[in-house]
This record gives C-alpha cells, structure tokens and sequence, in this order.
C-alpha cells in the first residue's frame, strides 16, 4: 500500500506538471483519476470527475462510436493515438464541445486493467488550420490571376487554379518556369530593372501593363500588381493579375468611336466654316459686283434725262446701251448666283431634249453682241444649221454663254472670237476661241475653283463662279469643260456634250 501511495503521489506530480489533459479509467471506462489540466480542460472541480463515466465527456453523438472504439482497443491493448483521420471532439461540464486530441496508454495494475488518456484540447490549432484552408481556398478560387514566385531564382513556388487555366500550363510545368518565360515583352534584364525598388524597399507595389504569352502560343494583356512578401525565411514576390482583355477591347473601341467622332465633327466644322466663309465671300461679290453696275445704270439714267435735244439721240443711244449691257451683266451674275444655290442645294432639273444646236448658239451670239468691244467681232460657226443635239438647254445656254462672256472680257479691243463646232465619235465639240490675255500658267490648276480669279483678271469685273458651276452643271450631264491658255496669246475653252438620246 505504501508503493501505491508513492506510485499515486510520483503520477500526481507528473501529472500536473504536464499541460495535457491526463485522465485515468478503470476497465468499465469510469475515471479514477485525472490532472488539474483536465479539469480545467472540461470545466469540473477538483476531484469532481473521479468515478464518473468518461461518457459524461464526450458528446453524446460520439457515444456508441467511442465505447465500441475504446472497447476495441483495450481487447487490441494498443498504445497509439486515437481519432486518428477522424475529429474528435470533447465536453465541457457546461455542455461546450470542443476538439481534441487524444492518446490511449492501456496498463495493468494490480491485476486489473486501466487505460491512461491523453488530452490535447486543439480548438486554436483546429482554427489555425482552418484559416489556413480558408485562405488557401481564397488562393486557389480567385478568379484572379495570383503567382508567387523565388525572389532570388524568379522560379514560380505557387500559381492558383485560374492563373494555370489561363495560361494553360499545369503547376508542375510552372514550377520549372519563371515571369521571363510567360512575358514575351520582357527579358531577365528588364524585368530585374522592374523589380529592383522592391527588392531595394523603395516602393511598396509595382504596377503595369504588359502581355501574357499562354502555352498555346497565344498572348492576352494583363495588368500587373507585384509585391515582395516572405515565405518563411525565403522572399518571395506575390503577383496579381487582371487579365484586361476585355477593358482593352473597351478602351480601344472607345478611343476609335472618339476618333471618329472627332474626325466627323472636324469635318462638321470644316464644311460649316467654308459655308461661313462662303456666306461672307458672296454677301461682299452681290454688293461689289451689284453696286458697280448699278451706279453706272444710275449715271446712265442720270445723263439721259439731261440729253432733251433732238441732236443728242446718239447719246442718248449711248446711254440706253450702256443701261442695257449692264442690266444683262447682272441678270448674267444673278444667273449665276441661284445656279450656284441650286447646284448647291441639289435642286437641279435638268430637262434633255431634242434641239437644234443653232437655236442656242444664235440666242448666245445674239444677246453677247451687245457687250463686244469696240472692233471686236464673234465668228460664228459654219454648218452647224442642221445639227440637232439632245442635251438639257438651259445648261448649253448657261454654259456657252459663260464661255463667250469671258472671251469678250478677257480680251482687247479689235480681237476675234472665234465658235468652232466639231464631232468627235458620239460627242459634239463647241469650242470658243480667243485672242485675250489668256490665263498664267500657274493659276490654271485653280480656274474652275468657285471665286477663283487669276492675277491679270482682277482689273475687269467679275465673280468667280462662271466656269465653275458650267462645269459642274456639264459634268452633271456627262459632259466636259477644259480650256488651254497661253498668256498674252488667248485661251480656247471647250465644251464637249454627249449627244444624249431622249427618252
Ligand atoms: P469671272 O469671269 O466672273 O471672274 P469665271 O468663273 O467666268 O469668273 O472665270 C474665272 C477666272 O478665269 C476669271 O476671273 C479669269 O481669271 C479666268 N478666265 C476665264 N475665262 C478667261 C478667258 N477667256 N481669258 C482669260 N482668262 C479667263
């Protein structure tokens, strides 16, 4: 008895100086001792567990599991842990479960049977472990892109399930590889010059654009976060990515619509600033190119009132001639001016009919022969009475007109001009011929633009939009106007009409 006294007292001082939980049971698993850790580990008092079941420790769905366990280990008198690859789970008095590790040592004593356990309570490591899985799974399930790679060798330690998808390599291949291998726009050199502020601890993040080469040879952009972190006492950089295709795609597309746009809206501004520019140019030819015909008309009629004699009807038929050349020039200009409107606002009608090209040249020379300088004649073209022409009437008077106005403008006192007509295959050819001060070379590139006026021409009166729109309206038609000049010498203009067949 004396040995079981110094064997009790030699366990409880072993016993409590262990920080495990130490409990004792009797062959019909009720507790003949236990430590204070275990006390405390399940909320009794001192003493309070002795000759209690250990059921009353365990959960009450654990139960019938644990006593056909024990019981089998017993008959087995195995020493080993138990709940190995199970959880096992402890009861405190207050009916608090929590985890817990435990140990059996069967021995015997005195001829019976006991079983020492062994009690970890791992409720902080169970919570260690599963804030440890918890952020493995954030790890492994972000749809993110996250590689951790050797701060030193570059070589990839870690790359999570979306990053392998997207790349298209598995972990093992990737742990072979480093960012080098997968950013076909870097090499080690430039991208160690990249890292170095982190590895230096001049900055805490690096941030940037680049592309990804998957292993199927294709390439996507991505967005780089990169940070230096430790794995034990290892460094290791920990990389985000976005993959950015997508925004890209955004971004690109909203770029081309802003360009687009812009591009239009340039042009927008561009038509609207010729239109002003048109507007201005054209208010200040009606008042230039009206205001001068209009007050030699005024001085005409002045004068006129002044000649009463009988003896002065030669001045007086001066004057009338005068008035009449220049209410022609601005029905010619006026003429111009809503043809230009017209051709502008895309109003034209033009009529094709069947005509005799003499009709329209007789009324030309007819109504020119008015503005000729003195000794100045037209030659007018022969065999040309039979001739029928199908055209639009109103466009061949405009334009011929044109052509004659200007010859007899830009041409001395006593020259010819001279209305050549000729066939060429299915066209018919009016040329009017002069002896003028014809068109310097230079600026004949420019003569159909509208206001366009050569140097030599700006001394005799005129708009500018003449040539312009009969060629046009002839263009419009299937015709042409050309013209060659030779300054000094004189000019041919030459108007070349389809002979359009009626319908
Ligand atoms: P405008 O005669 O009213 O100025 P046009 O459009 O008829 O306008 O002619 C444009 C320009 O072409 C003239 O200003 C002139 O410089 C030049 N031009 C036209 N016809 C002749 C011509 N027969 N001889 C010399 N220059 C001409």
């Amino acid at each position: 008895m004396q040995d079981f006294q110094k064997n009790s007292d030699i366990f409880n001082l072993l016993s409590e100086g262990v920080s495990e939980g130490i409990i004792v049971v009797d062959a019909q698993q009720n507790v003949v001792a236990t430590n204070t850790s275990t006390e405390q580990m399940f909320g009794y008092e001192k003493g309070e567990l002795l000759g209690k079941p250990l059921d009353i420790l365990i959960p009450k769905r654990y139960l019938a599991n644990h006593s056909k366990h024990v019981n089998k280990f017993i008959a087995n008198s195995d020493k080993r842990q138990m709940g190995h690859g199970r959880n096992l789970y402890g009861i405190t008095k207050s009916g608090k479960e929590f985890p817990v590790e435990a140990g059996l040592n069967p021995f015997e004593f005195y001829g019976s049977t006991y079983v020492m356990a062994l009690v970890i309570d791992i409720t902080e490591r169970k919570n260690k472990e599963e804030e440890l899985s918890h952020w493995a799974r954030i790890f492994d399930e972000s749809l993110n892109e996250i590689f951790v790679f050797d701060a030193e060798t570059f070589k990839f330690l870690n790359v999570n399930k979306e990053a392998q998808r997207n790349i298209g390599y598995s972990i093992t291949e990737m742990y072979e590889m480093t960012p080098v291998d997968i950013k076909p726009e870097f090499n080690e050199e430039n991208f160690k010059k990249l890292i170095s502020p982190l590895l230096n601890n001049e900055i805490p993040k690096v941030k940037f654009e680049t592309v990804h080469g998957r292993k199927d040879g294709s390439t996507y952009p991505v967005e780089v976060h990169l940070q230096l972190s430790e794995l034990g006492k290892k460094k290791v950089f920990v990389a985000f990515i976005l993959d950015i295709t997508e925004r890209k795609n955004y971004t690109e597309n909203l770029e081309k619509k802003v360009e687009e746009r812009t591009q239009q809206l340039t042009e927008a501004l561009a038509v609207e600033k010729e239109l002003n520019e048109l507007k201005t140019r054209f208010l200040s030819l009606v008042s230039h190119e009206f205001k001068t015909p209009l007050s030699s008309i005024l001085t005409s009629i002045t004068l006129l009132g002044k000649y009463t004699q009988t003896d002065q009807q030669p001045k007086r038929d001066k004057h009338v001639a005068t008035i009449k050349s220049k209410v022609k020039y601005l029905d010619t200009i006026l003429t111009d001016f809503l043809s230009v409107e017209r051709l502008e606002s895309g109003k034209v009608n033009y009529k094709v009919e069947e005509f005799p090209l003499s009709k329209i040249v007789n009324e030309v020379v007819y109504n020119s022969n008015m503005l000729l300088k003195s000794g100045q004649q037209i030659h007018y073209p022969e065999n040309i009475d039979e001739l029928n022409i199908n055209f639009d009437e109103k466009t061949l008077e405009l334009a011929l007109s044109n052509l004659i106005h200007n010859a007899i403008k830009y041409s001395p006192e006593d020259t010819t001009i001279t209305i050549k007509v000729t066939l060429k295959d299915t066209n018919i050819i009016i040329s009017v011929i002069d002896q003028g001060i014809g068109i310097p070379q230079e600026e004949q590139k420019h003569i159909f633009n509208r206001y366009f006026r050569a140097e030599n021409a700006l001394l005799t009166q005129g708009t500018g939009i003449g040539l312009n729109i009969a060629k046009q309206h002839m263009e419009n038609l299937g015709g042409s106007l050309e013209f060659s000049s030779k300054i000094g010498v004189g000019s041919t203009f030459t108007l070349s009409i389809p002979n359009l067949k009626t319908s």
